[in-house]
């Protein structure tokens, strides 16, 4: 079975055929610019393939909802012109097959989960720590929507007691994605992460508000594994500081093996490596051809 995979990110998309082994056999990309520019790219490429579903992970928010009549829809993104555009509904005017919509982070869970670091387990936690920070939320064979899609990158965290950094979220200023995200790192040291030194301050207190969110995330939702990925996650030295802050933070009291014993296969890197979000997409392609 040949599936369309289509990862639609704030900066660029991805558009590819990937099969049920989760193996990509072709794929394009190029730039997020105005939506009708954009679906146009989008069209083209599919418009000579063959495929029996298509599956999209997309930047949002977005509207998952199926009983909304704005479902398919970008919902509130500063993006120019994205806001309030019904993305699905205009490639289901080219191309009539069964279609998986989620956010992009939720199809970078199901990827990891289907095929990835998470495989064989029925659930796991999917972030993204980039120009925002994102969670994807697999639990219990299911991605979770809930009341529209958790936003995990938005949780509050408790301030470092040498950082006086006031935070770039532009909703909630020292939320997570205000702290951690890599415009926050640039705002905070005047450098881009990748040209600080990897035995800066700047990825102690990094791993502080990350190793945070994760603790919280664990009581709440009991996850499997947490696949960390995203463009800040490149700084290798981050696990093994981001795992010591779970346990540390935790103190034992998840007395489960993976967290006292084992975090290093518990907290890590996407198995799928950069094709999460395209394998995602693929997975989600699959879920929407067999529910069809
Ligand atoms: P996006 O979130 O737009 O999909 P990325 O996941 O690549 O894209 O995230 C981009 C952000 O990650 C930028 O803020 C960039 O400065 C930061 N970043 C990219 N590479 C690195 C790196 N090697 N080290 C630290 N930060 C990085
Ligand atoms: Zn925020």
């Amino acid at each position: 079975m040949r599936i369309g995979a289509i990862e639609a990110g704030g900066t660029k998309f991805v558009c590819g055929i990937g099969n049920e082994l989760g193996e990509i056999e072709d794929r394009t990309s190029f730039p997020t610019e105005a939506p009708e520019r954009t679906l146009a790219q989008v069209i083209d490429y599919f418009k000579d393939k063959s495929f029996g579903a298509i599956g999209v992970g997309s930047f949002g928010p977005i509207d998952i909802n199926p009983n909304s009549p704005t479902y398919g829809f970008v919902t509130t993104t500063p993006k120019p012109g994205w806001s309030g555009f019904d993305f699905l509904g205009a490639l289901k005017r080219h191309f009539d097959v069964p279609y998986g919509w989620d956010t992009d982070v939720n199809a970078a869970a199901v990827g990891e989960a289907t095929w990835g670091a998470a495989k064989g387990l029925d659930s796991c936690l999917y972030y993204t720590i980039g120009t925002g920070v994102g969670v994807g939320v697999y639990a219990e064979g299911k991605l979770v929507h809930g009341l529209m899609h958790p936003e995990g990158g938005h949780v509050l965290t408790r301030r470092h007691p040498e950082d006086d950094f006031a935070g770039v979220c532009p909703y909630h200023g020292d939320c997570l994605e205000g702290m951690a995200a890599g415009p926050a790192l640039e705002a905070r040291w005047k450098v881009k992460g990748h040209e600080l030194p990897v035995d800066h301050q700047a990825w102690e207190i990094e791993a502080f508000y990350i190793a945070q969110a994760l603790s919280s995330a664990i009581l709440m939702l009991s996850p499997q594994k947490i696949i960390l990925g995203g463009g800040v996650m490149q700084q290798p030295q981050l696990f093994p500081l981001i795992r010591a802050g779970v346990q540390k933070n935790l103190n034992g009291y998840v007395n489960a093996a993976e967290i006292v014993k084992n975090i290093d296969s518990y907290i890590v890197e996407p198995g799928l490596g950069t094709q999460a979000g395209l394998s995602g997409a693929v997975a989600l392609g699959i879920r929407a051809f067999n529910q069809a």
